[in-house]
């Protein structure tokens, strides 16, 4: 097939935050160089902006970000120092400055209220957004400073000149669902980059077949906790007015989920009658009829939750995942052509559900690394590992060094974890000892055979919403005739050992009614996917206990249409 090629100096997949920083902070670099080359005061040749390209999948930027969010503004005010100064034409779109947190224990029908804020859930000085709406005010940045992001286009391989990544192959688009083309065909692009960033957000597609490649080549080895995930299920509610003071920061622990299940939910109250509700549930849970989505509904019939949502409105869905695995899961962050940021990495304090402020720091950083190399020509391996020493001498590192193993000792549960919690506290992250280890998450599921039953709500369509309707929420569209971006390697397994042993977890853990279990008179039940539902949030890709799925992406421009999420 023949494939247009376009050269470009950077390449950025992902216009998430992390990417959108490695962009913008690059855009501020070639310009300041510029600015000194005019003035006399730096020799050599100008640097263009328009040599940074960004790819995104979703139709426009932000469609496909999700987050809480509670922002620490700490990177953002290094790289826009003005974001939030009123009148100021760099002023970001905050909703709200946090006013006051609580923190409950929630059992079923009862809660406690932490009468002492915890450190990490003390949110004075951060702001409640939107990141689609601050992804879409970065994006804006970018472009205005002359990079280009191409909306609707994926990577979706890696390109190679021996070991070093050198680009990435974009979707090939109007292929009908065998493959074949169709009239509206167009193939990839082989984007080549000097360098590319893989800025994809959790559990990316092409940093998983990047390190997966790695651990083959065993530079991935023990000494390293694979990573581990949670899944974030989330509504956008509008309720009456005075039910909850706009700036109001909610954190809850307990109920709905299981004592020994890692997570909780969070509610941020935001002006207008808006608010964030979501629940966070670790993707190393033992049930595997365990349903995140049904959780979330649940969380809402909680007296404490009733109170503030009944008589209000639901007006968006929507779910991802958040790499949980902290300092001991970070892969090698420079690769011979490639660095990794933001969740793609696994930038993320889980202690704080804070990820975004790392992520734009870890863009700005790599920035930093690319910026120096071109000026010295040298983009070489260990020209980019500097990125990591980069990373290892800012506050990054601090911040995670403290809660290095945090996710882990959670795992003990809520009585032992806690316990860990605090001597880890007291130690400066360390606990009883230096690496707490960790496995993947799937393989914590229990056997359970086809007994597996989820936990059942009677879903009203008021407070409580069955998955279809949550998922017409996401304003989810996919072209149907197209390959299927949900890569079964051996569906048999599906229809008679997964059946068998784990009762097809995938029917629950997926949020967004992909997979289903149909009744065939000949076969009994067989596999079958609705992939045009999927909310691209890779659940399936990470939890399956086989590990015979592989998110890949769609054509590009398909998935969720997240607006305030
Ligand atoms: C429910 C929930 C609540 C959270 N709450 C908070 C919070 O309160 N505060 C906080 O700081 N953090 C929070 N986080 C975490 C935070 O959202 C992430 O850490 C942050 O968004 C990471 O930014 P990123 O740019 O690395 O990735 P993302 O935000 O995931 O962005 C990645 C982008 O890359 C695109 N992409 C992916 N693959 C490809 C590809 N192959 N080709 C082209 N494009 C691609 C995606 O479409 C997306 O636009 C929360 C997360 C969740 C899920």
């Amino acid at each position: 097939m023949e494939r247009e090629r376009l050269d470009v100096g950077v390449l950025i997949v992902g216009a998430g935050p992390a990417g959108l920083a490695t962009a913008l902070r690059l855009t501020q670099l070639y310009e300041q160089h510029n600015a000194e080359i005019d003035a006399g005061t730096r020799q050599g040749e100008k640097l263009s902006t328009e040599d940074i390209c960004v790819l995104e999948k979703g139709k426009e930027i932000g469609a496909h970000l999700l987050s809480g969010a509670v922002l620490d503004p700490r990177s953002l005010r290094e790289l826009v120092p003005d974001f939030d100064k009123p009148g100021s034409p760099d002023r970001a779109p905050l909703a709200t400055e946090v006013k006051h947190d609580e923190v409950y224990y929630l059992t079923e029908k009862g809660q406690w209220k932490f009468p002492i804020l915890p450190p990490f859930f003390q949110n004075h000085g951060n702001y409640i957004v939107s990141l689609n709406r601050l992804g879409r005010w970065l994006g804006q940045k970018v472009e205005a400073a002359g990079a280009t992001v191409f909306t609707g286009f994926s990577g979706k391989e890696l390109l190679y000149e021996g070991s070093r990544v050198v680009g990435v192959r974009t979707d090939d688009k109007g292929l009908d669902r065998a493959g074949k083309p169709k009239s509206n065909h167009e193939p990839g692009y082989d984007v080549r980059a000097k360098v590319t960033v893989l800025a994809e957000g959790p559990r990316g597609s092409l940093t998983k077949q990047l390190l997966g490649k790695m651990r083959l080549d065993d530079r991935i080895n023990d000494q390293r906790n694979p990573q581990t995930y949670a899944v974030g299920v989330k509504e956008l509610w509008e309720v009456p007015a005075g039910r909850i003071e706009p700036g109001t920061v909610i954190h809850t622990a307990g109920w709905p989920l299981d004592a020994g299940h890692f997570g909780g939910g969070f509610i941020y109250a935001m002006p207008e009658g808006l608010i964030s509700l979501g629940l966070v549930a670790g993707l190393d849970y033992h049930d595997p009829a365990f349903d995140p989505q049904v959780a979330l509904q649940r969380y809402k019939t909680h007296p404490l939750l009733r109170k503030i949502f009944e008589g209000g409105k639901m007006i968006k869905y929507g779910a991802k995942t958040i790499p949980e695995g902290g300092w001991y899961s970070l892969p090698p962050l420079a690769i011979e052509g490639a660095l990794l940021v933001g969740d793609s990495a696994g930038f993320l304090n889980s202690q704080r559900l804070k990820g975004i402020h790392l992520a734009i720091k870890s863009g700005m950083l790599a920035a930093g690394t690319i910026f120096d190399g071109m000026l010295c020509n040298d983009l070489s391996e260990e020209a980019l590992s500097k990125y990591a020493q980069r990373v290892e001498q800012s506050w990054i590192r601090e911040e995670l060094w403290q809660v290095r193993n945090y996710h882990q000792a959670m795992e003990g549960g809520m009585v032992l974890g806690g316990l860990h919690v605090g001597l880890q506290m007291l130690t400066g992250g360390r606990g009883l000892y230096e690496r707490y280890t960790a496995r993947p998450g799937h393989e914590a599921l229990h056997k359970r055979g086809n007994g597996a039953a989820a936990a059942k709500v009677a879903f009203d369509g008021k407070l409580t919403f069955d998955k279809l309707t949550d998922v017409y929420h996401s304003a989810t569209k996919h072209e149907e005739d197209q390959p299927c971006h949900l890569l079964i390697s051996d569906t048999n397994i599906c229809n008679t050992r997964c059946a068998e042993e784990y009762g097809n977890p995938c029917q629950y853990f997926c949020p967004a009614a992909v997979y289903e279990m149909v009744d065939s008179k000949s076969a009994g039940k067989q596999i079958h996917l609705n992939p045009s539902n999927c909310v691209h949030c890779k659940t399936c890709d990470i939890m399956d206990p086989y590990q015979i799925i592989t998110w890949v992406p769609p054509e590009g421009g398909g998935g969720p249409s997240y607006e305030n999420l």
